[in-house]
């Protein structure tokens, strides 16, 4: 089946779909009979998730994971991973009018935190209680889906899986609703988890929040060596087992022949061939500018509608801080998953209404950030990282190639502005200790990962663009797969493995959403 330039699988881009689509490959496979080639534009694997070092300090893009160690014991890979050892989370809720805070304290493990929640919210005990066990059922169905399923499975589906079929198409806000909790505090603590997926509650699909919220907290963990460790780690198996990789290499077509993909052209002509590939860039840029819609219509005018449709995820900015010896974190009680300081009640939809129209809606009225302590769970020296999210890719692009004075400019605003916010309401003084802050724009994110839109969570999770609505992975040109649907490394890797699943008519994960050792 290979010659010269022939594949039996060509993935592109490398970061962790694609790592982990390249790898399961190699693992399922004789690569020296099929072999398999990842190609990514970079000099390094890893996409998104990446570790980088400023003055002496190292960062992290990504901040936490839940528990994935049955998928990389599947892929083979060891990582030292660290638990968040304080509260999962701890809600700092601003007045804005008085500048009052309230502090709202989330503890981990799901048992733990049903029991605090009913404990200090008595009138709502009852419905607390039936909304998390209801919503901690809807989430162990997900075990029970079928990726692709049969007609059969359908009905088996709507037998095993009722929760999920009767929410399927309602957003978390309509959900919640359900339970009738009236503590507006519980309802703020749930309405985090939503914007977790940068979506605000009234428009995420209920069953994203749901799950971030029951794998999260059943232990929220980071890689003791940093976020790098999944590159640098599946790179070497995947190598190990003989597949192949090309760096600093940009895909520029996918080739399409009769309704079959055909191979790659890259971006300086030459053209590699396979009947299998696995697009891992932005579905927009793969679909639209790689294939061409046209030729997918002439295949799926359905197919094609969607990708019209379908709707990115936000952009975000990210402030990672390197501080003093002489600040006590700990004392602060900043081991904790994560700070959330925010104004409150409708801020994350007002900021998300701005964001839709190309527009930076925090102002000293309306404000959310997250704040994260790496350094008191995996060691080295004090850091921190803020994430700010949602904010629009808007004229950061432009800005940053035209003028970078004024880019370098308004990007240190920003950065002041919302450290302004954690010393007010989190971390007193905390100027004085700062030793460097490296500041990423949306500009940042659309360069590192080639998504126009600088999107971090590939596509959105609106009910209509999520589960059974979302734009399919496997795409109407037989042999081309796009696992692009879910976000975070923990979905990226699963994604690369159903991928595969699908090639394999079924080997791997049975078909199952979900893997199941
Ligand atoms: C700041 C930030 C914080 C995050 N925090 C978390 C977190 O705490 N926990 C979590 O689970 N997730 C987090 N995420 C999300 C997570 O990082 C992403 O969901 C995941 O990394 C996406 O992986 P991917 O492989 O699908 O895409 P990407 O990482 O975007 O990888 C795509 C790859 O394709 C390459 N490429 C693009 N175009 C081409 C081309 N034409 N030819 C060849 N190669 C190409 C790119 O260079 C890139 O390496 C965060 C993301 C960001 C940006």
């Amino acid at each position: 089946m290979t010659g010269k330039n022939k594949y039996g699988l060509i993935v592109v881009g490398g970061g962790i779909t694609g790592l982990s689509s390249a790898l399961t490959w190699a693992l399922n496979h004789d690569v020296k009979e099929e072999p398999v080639l990842l190609i990514e534009k970079e000099p390094k694997t890893g996409g998104y998730v990446t570790s980088y070092e400023r003055e002496g300090f190292l960062f992290d893009t990504c901040q936490m994971i839940p528990n994935i160690s049955d998928i990389l014991s599947y892929l083979g890979i060891e990582i030292e991973l660290k638990k968040f050892k304080g509260y999962y989370m701890r809600i700092f809720l601003v007045n804005p009018e008085t500048d009052e805070i309230k502090v709202l304290e989330l503890p981990s493990g799901v048992d733990t935190f049903k029991k605090q929640l009913m404990a200090l919210y008595p009138n709502n005990a009852a419905e607390i209680e039936k909304f998390l066990d209801y919503s901690r059922e809807m989430y162990l169905e997900l075990f029970d889906l079928k990726l692709e399923p049969t007609a059969k499975e359908i009905m088996k589906t709507l037998k095993n899986c009722p929760k999920i079929v009767a929410n399927s198409s309602k957003t978390f806000k309509k959900y919640f609703e359900k339970f009738n909790i009236t503590e507006p505090d519980v309802e703020e603590i749930f309405n985090v988890f939503a914007e977790f997926s940068a979506l605000p509650a009234e428009q995420v699909a209920a069953i994203v929040p749901i799950s971030a919220m029951n794998s999260l907290l059943d232990g929220a963990f980071r890689p003791k060596d940093g976020f790098v460790e999944f590159s640098k780690k599946i790179e070497k198996k995947y190598q190990d087992l003989g597949g192949e990789l090309l760096l600093k290499t940009e895909v520029e077509k996918i080739l399409v022949d009769d309704g079959e993909v055909e191979g790659v052209q890259l971006k300086d002509g030459e053209k590699l061939y396979s009947d299998y590939i696995i697009t891992t860039v932005d579905p927009m840029v793969a679909m639209k500018s790689m294939v061409g819609l046209d030729k997918i219509r002439a295949l799926d005018k359905k197919f094609a509608k969607k990708v019209e449709e379908v709707k990115m995820s936000t952009s975000s900015m990210n402030l990672s801080i390197g501080l003093d010896d002489e600040i006590d974190l700990d004392a602060l009680g900043m081991d904790c998953g994560y700070n959330v300081i925010t104004t409150g009640g409708d801020t994350y939809d007002r900021l998300f209404d701005a964001y839709e129209e190309g527009e930076i809606g925090f102002t000293d009225k309306r404000f959310h950030l997250g704040v994260v302590c790496p350094s008191l769970t995996t060691g080295g020296k004090p850091n921190l990282t803020v994430r700010i999210s949602p904010m629009a890719l808007a004229d950061w692009l432009e800005l940053r190639k035209n003028d970078p004075e004024k880019y370098k400019e308004r990007k240190q605003n920003w950065a002041d502005f919302f450290i302004d916010k954690i010393e007010k309401y989190l971390i007193p003084d905390l100027r004085k200790h700062i030793k460097v802050v490296d500041i990423s724009t949306p500009a940042t994110y659309a360069r590192y990962s080639g998504s126009p839109t600088g999107s971090v969570y590939d596509m959105a999770p609106y009910p209509d663009n999520f589960g059974r609505t979302r734009l399919k992975m496997r795409t109407p040109i037989k042999g081309l797969f796009q696992p692009k649907f879910v976000h975070g490394v923990f979905g990226c890797l699963l994604a690369g493995m159903q991928a595969n699943d699908m090639i394999l008519d079924r080997k791997i994960m049975d078909g199952n959403a979900r893997y199941k050792p």
